[in-house]
């Protein structure tokens, strides 16, 4: 037997209703902030996220899908979202149009990570760009949106955690004394961190080692080396969260380790996730447009993990499932069968959810097959009924049966089907 790959899941028929009800209200909420819908491509040249997520990370370093086409590109599954944005905005100059662009996106993502609750190889990302824009205001946008969307879902134990990661030239002026003080602590940072030392020290800030978390707690801090500048344009985002009454928790740890990520990072945990606790995360990225050949574009944006975000949600009402497959046809018999068929099609094209069981050759075997499907209505047409032009509608909830004829069918169920 062939089976799936390891961390790559399937979502069975049960598990589809919740998973389309997630999207549409990330659809939703997308489009109350005015985010449009963009689609890009599964698969990109490998230098693009190379340059654009940064060769001193964990998704370049070790997680990428990379293969060679077959004129010998190197090409790569896309392992984020923001990378392809940015190339299709710069491609198709979008810079140009006069109006903010502001996008969103739904679909897989592809990491080779160890497989675990919450953390698997293909999953599914909801993330939106806000482009062009050098605004806290946008900032605030789109961190309202982010936290608005989650908390309608009703998801438990949110916080939203926030930091300023300066200027370039904050952050150049920050390494130094964050590299002198971890380098004392150096053989008791984790084989990560010691490499990260000399790659990128910020990012021994995120790291989840408890030991190095333990080190890094009280390491001097880069709010302490901001400009000016960088200080008053986050003030504004905070003022802004407060305006529009955002609750949010400053984390002095949270960076994004590479250049074109500046000033805003932001990331909404949950206490109910367990290791993997972040369900969202995002941030300003002044320079990535500027790094893949745009023109000097500020940004800011965010992605989600729809898995974990359906992890945190179990429990939707089987309601929205029944609504579905409405009505059953149960025909039996030679002509029977043939009717039932007639009436399938005729309720289907008047737009009616309907189904049968072509298996079941008894009118007992239907009606089980109606119930196990949840069929609010079940038609019954024998070769009794087909031989008279009728056949009988019957409530399956509380049993009651009317006479219906053949002709002219679809109005008839329609309307006994939406009475009370
Ligand atoms: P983590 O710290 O969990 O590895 P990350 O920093 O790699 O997260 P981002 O690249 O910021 O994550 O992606 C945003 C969101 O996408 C995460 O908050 C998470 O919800 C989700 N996500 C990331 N990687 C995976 C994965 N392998 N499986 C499922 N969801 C994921
Ligand atoms: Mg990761």
């Amino acid at each position: 037997m062939i089976k799936g790959i390891k961390g790559v899941k399937d979502l069975l028929p049960e598990e589809t209703p919740r998973w389309r009800f997630l999207e549409e209200t990330a659809r939703r909420w997308a489009s109350r902030y005015g985010f449009h819908e963009i689609r890009i491509p599964i698969f990109e040249v490998t230098t693009l996220f190379a340059r654009s997520i940064g060769t001193s990370t964990d998704i370049v370093e070790k997680e990428m899908y990379t293969f060679q086409d077959r004129d010998g590109t190197s090409v790569t599954l896309r392992p984020e979202g923001t990378a392809g944005t940015v190339r299709a905005y710069i491609e198709h100059n979008r810079a140009a149009v006069p109006v903010p662009q502001k996008y969103f996106y739904l679909g897989p993502m592809f990491r080779h990570e160890r497989p675990q609750a919450g953390r698997l190889r293909q999953f599914h990302q909801f993330g939106v760009e806000s482009l062009g824009t050098a605004d806290p205001r946008a900032d605030v946008e789109v961190i309202s949106l982010l936290w608005r969307m989650l908390s309608d879902l009703r998801l438990p134990g949110l916080t939203l955690e926030i930091n300023n990661l300066g200027y370039t030239g904050d952050r150049d002026a920050y390494r130094p004394h964050l590299v002198a003080y971890l380098k004392q602590y150096e053989s008791r940072l984790c084989v990560n961190c010691r490499n990260r030392l000399e790659a990128n020290p910020l990012r021994v800030l995120d790291c989840k080692v408890p030991e190095c978390r333990a080190i890094t707690e009280t390491a001097p801090r880069l709010a302490e080396s901001l400009s000016g500048e960088a200080n008053s344009y986050f003030t504004k985002v905070l003022m802004g969260l407060d305006a529009v009454k955002i609750p949010y928790a400053l984390n002095h740890r949270l960076v994004r380790g590479l250049d074109y990520y500046n000033l805003t990072t932001f990331e909404v945990t949950s206490t109910n996730l367990g290791a993997q606790n972040a369900v969202g995360a995002g941030g300003r990225y002044d320079g990535l447009v500027e790094t893949l050949g745009g023109p000097p574009t500020p940004a800011v944006g965010f992605a989600l993990g729809l898995e974990r975000m359906s992890m945190l949600a179990p429990e939707f009402e089987r309601a929205k499932m029944l609504d579905d497959a409405s009505i059953y046809v149960a025909g039996f018999g030679d002509q029977g069968s043939m009717a039932g068929l007639a009436a399938l099609e005729e309720l289907r094209l008047t737009g009616l959810t309907t189904v049968s069981d072509f298996r079941s050759t008894t009118l007992k075997a239907h009606l089980r097959q109606a119930d196990r499907l949840a069929c609010r209505f079940t038609l019954i047409i024998g070769d009794d009924e087909a031989v008279k032009g009728s056949a009988i509608l019957r409530n399956m909830e509380t049993k009651a049966q009317h006479d219906v004829t053949l002709s002219g069918l679809a109005p008839q169920i329609s309307s006994l089907v939406t009475s009370p």
